[in-house]
């Protein structure tokens, strides 16, 4: 390993908690806010919600939920503050590990923002403030890999992204020319557990410029897709990733294989079944089924492994191993193109993204159990 990473981290899963701010729209609108109160050791989160009379009309209560979680940031937290509490995992990837770091929340709570950054800025100055966890994560990548290579490692660095609708897959990085060509991308698993990924272009990349480009070409994919498809964006998963190969010459050629995947889940909030149908039905159950398909997985393994032998909870590493019982990664698309990324030797981080507003308090609720679960 190239650097030593703590050993707490290892197949452990993280929660961050991030609070977006009012806009200066939801601010002049007099939206209000207040209902979430963060605690001093910034590693806990307290929804208040709203008063309520009791049906006697005499007595005001207010229910109060309390949430810990690995971090909470503050409506006022920049995009540089956070990132620097993922750097180090980011960096695991360098190492060989297979990092996947995920956003979750109902839809305009800030997964994107958080992922890529802002939807539009002003100026070069404002985006290098502004931008968020992937161009930033690249950049880190890019910075380490120069470093070592002056000490003799040679890296190849991999990009591909894609978007997952509906439980089916879409190449953001194909050309019309490609989609063309009837080449559907799809992700299985194979009879033997093997994830069997067809059809999805990785890119080389040698310069954060590039991975840039890659992201403005997604972008302007999704923006075609979402014209055919309202608010199509919000309903898919848009999955990044980094493949890292790195050699060393000097040392008999000793090599890592790492994965960086950076994931901005579907808007989490639930729909009235009721109120809708047809196709908009049918994508509402898809969302929830691959949400939920997530969350099981993670959970299952998250379950209290035996105690070992030597009685800590070291040592179990292996893919899905020791102690951990049935994983359901075949229920989506998502979990299976992650299988190898969750559990075992990996290492996993959930965004939980929340409204600041008293009018989401419900689903600002709902998105911190789930959250609560997994971690
Ligand atoms: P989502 O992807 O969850 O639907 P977005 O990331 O698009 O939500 O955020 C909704 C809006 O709020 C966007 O205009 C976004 O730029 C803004 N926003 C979200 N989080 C922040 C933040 N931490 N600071 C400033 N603006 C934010
Ligand atoms: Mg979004």
């Amino acid at each position: 390993k190239l650097h030593n990473i703590a050993q707490e981290l290892r197949g452990n899963i993280r929660v961050f908690c991030r609070i977006r701010p009012r806009s200066s729209r939801e601010v002049s609108d007099g939206l209000d806010e207040g209902q979430l109160e963060l605690s001093p050791d910034g590693c806990g989160v307290t929804l208040c919600s709203a008063k309520m009379r009791s049906v006697d009309g005499l007595n005001e209560h207010s229910n109060q939920y309390k949430f810990t979680f690995d971090k909470v940031f503050a409506p006022n937290a920049a995009q540089a503050v956070v990132f620097e509490e993922i750097a180090q995992l980011v960096q695991s990837a360098l190492d060989g590990y297979r990092v996947a770091i995920f956003a979750y929340g109902q839809t305009g709570s800030g997964k994107t923002y958080t992922m890529e950054g802002p939807d539009n800025y002003a100026s070069e100055e404002q985006w290098q403030q502004s931008k968020g966890m992937i161009p930033r994560a690249v950049d880190l990548i890019f910075t380490t890999v120069q470093t070592l290579q002056r000490r003799g490692w040679s890296f190849k660095v991999e990009a591909s992204f894609i978007e997952i609708y509906n439980e089916t897959v879409r190449d953001l990085l194909a050309s019309d020319k490609d989609e063309g060509g009837g080449v559907v991308p799809d992700i299985k698993i194979d009879g033997k557990g093997v994830v069997v990924v067809s059809n999805i272009k990785t890119v080389p990349v040698t310069a954060p410029h590039q991975v840039h480009q890659l992201l403005i070409q997604a972008h302007g994919n999704r923006a075609t897709a979402e014209t055919r498809c309202n608010a199509r964006s919000s309903r898919s998963h848009s999955v990044f990733q980094l493949r890292i190969l790195g050699e060393d010459a000097s040392q008999g050629n000793a090599s890592v294989g790492g994965l960086l995947s950076l994931i901005d889940l579907a808007g989490s909030e639930r729909v009235e079944k009721s109120q809708v149908t047809g196709d908009r039905l049918r994508e509402t159950q898809s969302i929830n089924r691959s949400l939920s398909a997530l969350g099981d997985v993670i959970c299952a393994l998250g379950e209290k492994r035996p105690p070992t032998p030597m009685g800590g909870r070291g040592g179990a590493s292996g893919k899905g191993s020791s102690g951990v019982g049935h994983v359901p990664y075949r229920n989506s698309k998502l979990t299976m193109l992650l299988k190898d990324s969750l559990g075992g030797d990996s290492k996993t981080l959930m965004f939980v993204n929340v409204s600041p507003l008293a009018m989401h308090l419900n689903e600002t609720l709902n998105s911190l159990r789930f959250a609560a679960k997994v971690n």
